[in-house]
């Protein structure tokens, strides 16, 4: 992706082999912890404080993982022990955030690689949070909602010994929305007795904050609206290819119709739908319907409205200009990359972490196409769990507007940053550059300023 001078090439080099050492088989980990080294090292080449204090050494090791069995009992009666943890990255600018996830592939690579990616995120935000990422093994899918809410204060029971309002600020993730969300929180307010900020995408009624639930997916339209004005473009009738249809992927959708452009897919682990008419108005509601209260799958969509469904297909092959990852971590290949750009895309912005591989995102770079990363693309529903932590530090609800205007300015900001560092000579912004030492620079320097800690 970058062009390194041979020493700098081998110093990266070296790093990385020290990495996977340390942490094998954690191959998410490994790539996440390259596409940020292959940009700091020439960076901190030019910074020697940052050298001298092993820096990216210490940055690349979280504080502590936690790592604990849940036990619960299922309605048949079985009991059943699933493995949970929480990953704290780094706390130097603030308590530890991030969500939690619960899916049957969460293993400690991939947490550690979302933790790493959080902590910049985080950074970027100008919020004062650190990073982290838990979650567990479990599979909620097809579970009853007493058997997820057995499950979530289980898991509680021990997650509730390390965070609090000033330590970390758990929230959700694939598998955990407000359900689970509000099962866990009920817990650590029974097993407490205090009610406090503790975690964060909470129901309205009990210290959720408005446009949470929308955060996310509005923040990475946001996000594209100023890469666009940036190169002289705008999304009215731009035809949008979107992946998932959870709780980023339903919301980027409902922005981007909201904006003028055109949605015309969604998908799950089935396969994708495709309908060229626009997902939009009465046909998005019934597929919020379908997925966050029904809990049903695509292709119910594509049968409900007659439009085409593609089983175990991702939507890549659909010619689009705008794109949005917002399933899951390496759901688009070189090859998925290549043919986008074949069929005209101008900017993809990644709601979802590190969807994108390695390969994919030369393909974009080479290409000069505006590409966001996750950790700058989706930052807004960390932005807004910040936002929520202080109205409940306050005592007061801020109203949608507010919020809203909140969130723009942030998704604004972090593109500035983004510029800032990643703006190269012939005026392309490489985002993925501009993120990451964006995100490094704040948090270097408060460890910096700690020493030897
Ligand atoms: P949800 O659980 O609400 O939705 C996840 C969606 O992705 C579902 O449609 C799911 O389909 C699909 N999906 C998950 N895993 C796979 C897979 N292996 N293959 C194909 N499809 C898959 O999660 P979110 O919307 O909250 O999260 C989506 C992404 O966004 C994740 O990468 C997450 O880390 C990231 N993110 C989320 C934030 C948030 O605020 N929620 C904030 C920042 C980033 P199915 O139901 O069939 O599994």
């Amino acid at each position: 992706m970058t062009s390194l001078t041979n020493s700098l090439q081998k110093e990266l080099d070296a790093f990385m082999s020290g990495l996977v050492r340390r942490n094998p088989g954690e191959r998410e980990f490994h790539q996440a912890v390259f596409e940020v080294a292959e940009c700091l090292i020439p960076f901190i080449e030019d910074h020697k404080k940052y050298k001298d204090a092993a820096i990216l050494e210490r940055l690349t090791e979280p504080d502590r993982v936690i790592m604990f069995r849940v036990t619960w009992e299922d309605d048949a009666g079985n009991i059943r022990a699933d493995r949970a943890y929480r990953v704290q990255f780094n706390n130097s600018i603030g308590p530890y955030k991030g969500g939690m996830r619960f899916h049957p592939s969460v293993n400690l690579g991939i947490l550690k690689f979302l933790g790493f990616e959080q902590t910049f995120k985080n950074s970027l935000t100008g919020l004062p949070i650190g990073g982290a990422k838990g979650g567990a093994n479990f599979n909620p899918k097809g579970k009853s909602d007493r058997e997820v809410m057995r499950f979530c204060q289980s898991l509680m029971v021990e997650l509730h010994r390390h965070i609090g309002e000033d330590t970390d600020v758990p929230a959700g993730d694939i598998g955990v929305g407000a359900r689970e969300i509000s099962y866990m929180f009920g817990q650590y307010k029974r097993m407490e007795n205090r009610f406090t900020g503790i975690l964060t995408g909470k129901g309205l009624s009990f210290g959720g904050s408005l446009v949470r639930r929308e955060a996310t997916g509005y923040g990475a339209v946001y996000f594209t609206e100023d890469m666009l004005e940036r190169a002289g473009e705008g999304f009215a009738g731009k035809t949008c290819v979107v992946s998932g249809s959870g709780n980023v992927a339903l919301y980027c959708i409902e922005k981007l119709g909201l904006m003028g452009a055109k949605p015309v897919t969604a998908s799950d682990s089935g396969g994708f739908v495709y309908d060229p008419d626009g997902i939009v108005g009465e046909k998005l509601e019934w597929l919020k319907e379908l997925k966050e209260v029904r809990r049903g799958r695509v292709q119910e969509y594509a049968e409900h409205f007659g439009c085409e469904f593609h089983a175990g297909e991702r939507p890549w092959a659909v010619p689009c200009e705008l794109a949005f990852p917002c399933a899951t971590q390496n759901e688009l290949s070189g090859k998925d990359a290549q043919l986008l750009v074949d069929n005209g895309l101008i900017a993809i912005a990644e709601g979802a972490n590190m969807p994108t591989d390695a390969d994919g995102v030369e393909v974009f770079l080479d290409n000069k196409i505006l590409y966001a990363p996750g950790k700058a693309a989706n930052a807004g529903g960390v932005a807004v769990s910040g936002l929520e932590q202080s109205q409940n530090s306050l005592r007061i609800s801020w109203s949608r507007g507010e919020v809203d205007a909140r969130l723009r300015t942030i998704m604004r900001e972090i593109h500035h940053q983004c510029v800032r560092y990643g703006n190269g000579k012939d005026n392309y912004v490489n985002y993925v550059k501009g993120a990451n030492i964006g995100g490094f620079v704040k948090v270097a320097d408060a460890m910096l300023a700690y020493g030897a800690v």
